[in-house]
């Protein structure tokens, strides 16, 4: 099979990735999923002619002209707190004591605040002190949504404010695209879990948990199927349960040219179809990527690096479009290198950097890493800046793109 770009591999990907299907999901769960049909409100908002202030519901043409020589002095008919309803109908020369909230009375149009009156007659009376214009301080039924209307898209992406829109016109069950369940599987007889002290010879498993938060930071649920031995059997026995229960399955390692790397073969005796295993890039060369149906596998290389790079340009894509989000890539930005950086030419290389914006420019730093096994440079780095495969050297202050990964 060809060594293929990494352009090439993100549109393999992507032709094989199919949209998720859709569910309801409750309320919180809703949070970071695409919308799947439009919302439309159940009620006007506000639902009645609402008091924005505390204060009192008067006829407007009595304080137009109000102030502090010629005071207006109403009397006090009612007291109106937010939840109840009036009772009583405002005329000329009366008001009601309302509160912010508060549904307006019948004949009131306007609201003079507190802060602009002196109460009087124990409460039976209030004085004016200042003028307010008519329809001040009232939010008219319906100033904000009409009943009917649609106040979410589908496809808009649910973050806190559209959480809060969702409550308030009662929608507590959300058609959202199912978040994609992503499998994980950390292949290698060497390797053991992080609660062991590794034996001579062992490797404790970091991959399976950082592949699982990226996964989940890509709006996937995960689902961890362990770690699996170099041994045909058992591979083909946990693919193909990740097949079963899983809309993508990530393997870490056995994927490259070694005796024991017998993760592609087991993928096709799963009947899943190969479409490539090998890029043109560093960190990562050897992956594998096949479908079978709907489902995704994914064979990252054992190289923590690699598999982190992998994941994030490859995988996170993949699980974003299932969920039909409209940013499915990193954000990319042209920046520049701070120091020079050197290459044996070939493949493209994404390099571990720490970037920030300087004065409105992008400038990248190289966090030096001892190559794809340094998973602790990563810890150093926000963002991957992109030398082409054909270029030798870059030198300090070269224009490079740079993939930003923040939010991880
Ligand atoms: P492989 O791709 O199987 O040849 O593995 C490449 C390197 O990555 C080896 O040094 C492995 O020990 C290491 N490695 C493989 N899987 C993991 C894992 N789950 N966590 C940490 N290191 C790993
Ligand atoms: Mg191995």
């Amino acid at each position: 099979m060809d060594m293929i770009t990494m352009d090439e591999a993100i549109d393999l990907v992507l032709q094989h990735t199919s949209p998720i299907d859709k569910t309801n999901a409750g309320l919180m769960d809703a949070l970071g999923c695409t919308l799947a049909e439009d919302v439309r409100s159940d009620i006007d908002m506000p639902p009645f002619d609402k008091a924005t202030m505390d204060g009192y519901a008067v006829v407007g043409s009595d304080v137009e002209g109000a102030g502090q020589e010629n005071p207006a002095v109403l009397d006090v008919i009612e007291e109106i707190p937010a939840g109840s309803v009036p009772q009583e109908t405002v005329s000329p020369g009366r008001a009601a004591r309302i509160m912010t909230g508060a549904p307006m009375p019948d004949g009131a149009d306007t609201v003079v605040m507190v802060e602009e009156t002196v109460s009087e007659r124990d409460g039976e009376g209030v004085r004016v002190l200042a003028p307010t214009e008519p329809g001040r301080n009232v939010a008219p039924l319906g100033e904000d949504v009409r009943r009917n209307q649609v106040v979410l898209e589908a496809g808009t992406w649910i973050r806190p404010p559209e959480i809060g829109i969702l409550a308030a016109v009662g929608v507590v069950g959300v058609p959202v695209y199912r978040r994609p369940v992503v499998g994980v599987v950390a292949t290698g007889s060497e390797i053991v879990e992080p609660g062991n002290s590794p034996a001579e010879g062992q490797i404790r498993n970091s991959n399976g948990y950082s592949m699982m938060a990226q996964a989940l930071r890509s709006g996937a649920h995960t689902r961890y199927l362990g770690i699996v031995e170099d041994d045909e059997d058992a591979l083909k026995d946990v693919i193909s349960r990740g097949l079963d229960e899983c809309d993508v399955v990530l393997l870490s390692g056995g994927v490259s040219a070694g005796i024991y790397d017998l993760v592609q073969g087991a993928m096709r005796d799963c009947g899943v179809e190969i479409h490539f295993d090998r890029i043109r890039m560093k960190p990562g060369k050897p992956l594998t990527f096949g479908a079978r149906g709907n489902k995704l596998v994914f064979g990252l290389p054992g190289n923590p690096v690699s598999a982190v790079v992998g994941l994030e340009l490859l995988v996170r894509p993949a699980v974003r479009k299932m969920q039909r989000m409209s940013e499915i890539h990193r954000p990319m930005v042209r920046g520049r290198l701070a120091q020079g950086f050197r290459q044996s030419p070939g493949r493209k290389q994404f390099v571990p950097a720490r970037s920030a914006e300087v004065n409105g420019c992008w400038e990248s730093n190289w966090v030096g890493h001892h190559g794809s096994a340094d998973l602790f440079s990563l810890t150093r780095a926000n963002s991957l800046f992109v030398v082409e495969a054909e270029v030798e050297a870059l030198d300090a202050g070269a224009e490079v793109d740079i993939v930003l990964l923040e939010a991880w």
